[in-house]
Parts: structure tokens; sequence; C-alpha cells
């Protein structure tokens, strides 16, 4: 705890500017993703977002994001539109597509990889060079592989950008953000936008988070292992049409980024509908229903009961906590067994349209699209 009391102290001044309780989670932050790094803490990932975007988009006319990347970025950043740039989305993974739509316009190259939920792995070296090209400062969502299993500053990227709600702090009971960069001068901008808009993380739930830090490297790794038994078991299960996880069948190009495991988070389609989807999830007596991921117990959810959402519609994802990875497959055996076998008789198989019409929500709570919609805002 930080109590500014009489003069303040000319290193840290008043209560907003600075925090020890913030300065230890981000030497942390820092030391993870790599030599000369500095780190900027925030309450909220998409604070950490807000904030990034506000420090680079001024002075250019496009924000680049994937379309299958984290929605709520997108959705920041078109909000932010009379403060700077267009949104704009695209396959982040057709590198001559994001060459085509650098070229002529300043641009911001925003990747974000592996994607949630599609957990599609982009080219971050080809997108480090296209970005340098263009002169267009580039920036990678590092949220889902965490600096533990991915270092975007060594492929090129000026900032690697955080929600420490997730896998960082691991047990789904703080929410908190962070951008990471080599470039001072845009961690001293950043400090200078969290210092004025006030936007400062809790020193309680830095406390926590650095408390989570602790044990990032052991539960990542448990948490990877089980996420792979469950992607492989699930790639042979007869109900479901799709599994994404980077590491079934890991390219050269995972490998290179990932060197050291492929994380916690993975999802899978399943054929039927999407009651039949929500079903499944209602059915594990494990597996948590939650819209967080990251955390040591294992969670799961159906990402298009979210409206701004553009996964398949009887896409699941699913993050895998620190529980016996026997356990976690029994679970989903008898979820996918109890719930499915009866419905599916009279049901195709094949994979549905991602383009379906998506039906009412389980949490729905009477208000339609727009009572969930209004949840994230
Ligand atoms: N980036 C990614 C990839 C996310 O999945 C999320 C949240 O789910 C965020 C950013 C935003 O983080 P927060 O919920 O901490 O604001």
């Amino acid at each position: 705890m930080y109590l500014s009391q009489g003069e303040p102290d000319p290193a840290r001044g008043y209560g907003r500017n600075a925090n020890p309780g913030w300065a230890d989670v981000e030497d942390v932050l820092a030391a993870l993703e790599g030599p000369g790094a500095f780190a900027v803490t925030f309450p909220s990932g998409q604070a950490a977002s807000m904030a990034l975007m506000l420090a680079l988009a001024p002075g250019r006319d496009r924000i680049l994001f994937p379309y299958d990347g984290y929605y709520n970025t997108r959705f920041l950043a078109s909000r932010l539109r009379p403060f700077g740039a267009d949104a704009l989305a695209l396959d982040m993974l057709d590198v001559a597509a994001v060459a085509q739509t650098l070229r002529g316009h300043a641009s911001v190259l925003w990747a974000e990889t592996p994607t949630n939920p599609l957990l599609r792995v982009a080219d971050l070296t080809a997108l480090g060079r296209l970005a340098a090209e263009a002169g267009a400062p580039y920036v990678v969502d590092n949220t889902v592989a965490t600096g533990l299993l991915q270092k975007p500053l060594d492929f090129g990227a000026i900032a690697s950008v955080y929600s420490l709600t997730k896998a960082i702090s691991g047990h789904s009971d703080v929410l908190g953000g962070a951008v990471v960069t080599r470039d001072e001068s845009l961690a001293r901008d950043l400090r200078d936008w969290r210092t004025a808009g006030g936007a400062i993380p809790g020193p309680f739930e830095s406390w926590l988070i650095l408390r989570g830090i602790k044990t990032l490297p052991l539960r990542i790794e448990r948490q990877s292992a089980n996420a792979l038994a469950i992607a492989e078991f699930l790639g042979a299960h007869p109900r479901v049409t799709a599994v994404h996880y980077p590491g079934l069948e890991p390219s050269a190009v995972t490998l290179k980024q990932m060197p050291r495991g492929f994380g916690p988070l993975l999802s899978f389609e399943l054929a039927g509908s999407a009651a039949d989807a929500d079903a499944v999830v209602a059915a594990a007596a494990l597996i948590v229903p939650a819209t967080s991921f990251g955390g040591v117990e294992s969670t799961w959810e159906r990402r298009a009961r979210w409206a701004a959402e553009t996964a398949p519609d009887t896409l699941i994802r699913l993050s895998a906590g620190i529980e016996p990875a026997a356990d976690l497959i029994a679970d989903l055996e008898s979820a996918l067994r109890t719930v499915l076998r009866p419905k599916l008789q009279g049901h195709s198989l094949t994979k549905r349209s991602p383009n379906a019409a998506t039906s009412a929500p389980r949490w729905d709570s009477g208000k339609g699209d727009g009572g969930l919609r209004g949840l994230f805002r």
C-alpha cells in the first residue's frame, strides 16, 4: 500500500502517478518478455488497449485487426474513431492481403496470436517485416500465449499488449492489463495516458496478479499438457467437427513462435445446433461455464452466445485448468454423451455454416442481445 503524505515523494508524486505495487508487477512482466523491456500496467486489458490506441493512432488512418481476434478490441477501436484511426478487420494469416491493405495508408498493425477464440497463429516475423516496410507501429496481443510462451518484441513488435485477467494472474479473481515495450518514449506516453486518464490498477489487484505470476510456469506447463490431451481426445470424437489448438500438428511458424508450449486455450465445433452446444456446456460436472479463461480451473463457453462474436455457432472455447487430465476427459466424455446421444438422431454430423443464425443465449436476461452486449460496456 502506498499513501502519499505531506510533500509528495519526488520519485512517486501523487497516488495516481506511481505505486510500488504496480512497479513490482511491471518488473516481472518486463522480464518475461525479454531484456530491455518496460511494462506499464492498467486495471484491465481493455484499459491497456485503449491507452495504446490513444498513444499510437494519432496521425494514422487505420488500425488493422485480425477478423477472428477478440471482438471487443475491434469494438473499442471503432468507439475511438472520432479520436483517431478507422478499425479494419482482415485475415492476418493472409500476408499478401495485409501487405496490400498497408499500402498507401498510415496504419497501425494490431495482430493477435493465437487468436481468441479460433486459436489461429499468424506469422509474427512476416507481419513485422510488412509493418517495418510500411512504417506502421506493430502491436501483438499476447494474452493467449503469455510472455512465457511467446515473445512478440523479438519478432519486431513495438508493443505486446495483455489482459492480465487471464493466464498471467491465473485464478479468475482479478482484472488487469499491461503493455510491454522496449520503446522508452512509448512507455512514457502510456504512463502519461494512465496518469492523465486515471485508469490506474489497484494496489491489492497488483498484489493478487503478482502472487499469481509466481506459479505461472507450473500452471502453464500443466495447462498446456491438459489442453493438448483434451484437443487429441476431441479430435477423435465423432460429435466434434473441428478442433482448434496450435499444439495439434503445429506448423513451423507455431513451433518457432511458441517453442515452449501452446497454452491452455483451445476451441472446438460440435455437430448439431447452438442449443446442443449450450446443453453440453451445462452438462459438465467439473468444467465451469464461464466467459473468462486462463484460470487454474477449467472453464468453457459457447462463444456465439455473445451478440458481437463472429465465431461459428456451435464453437465452444475451452480453457484447460490444472485438474488431472483423466478427470477432465471423463467429464467431457460424459457431457458429450449424455446430451448429444439422444438428440443426435436425425441431426447431420456435417459442419454447420459459420454464418448460421445464433439462437437466443441461455444467459439472456430477457432484454435480448442488447442486454448481453451491455455487460461488456
Ligand atoms: N485481449 C484478449 C485476447 C482477450 O481475450 C481479452 C478479454 O477476454 C482482452 C484483451 C481484454 O481483457 P480484459 O477483460 O482484462 O479487459
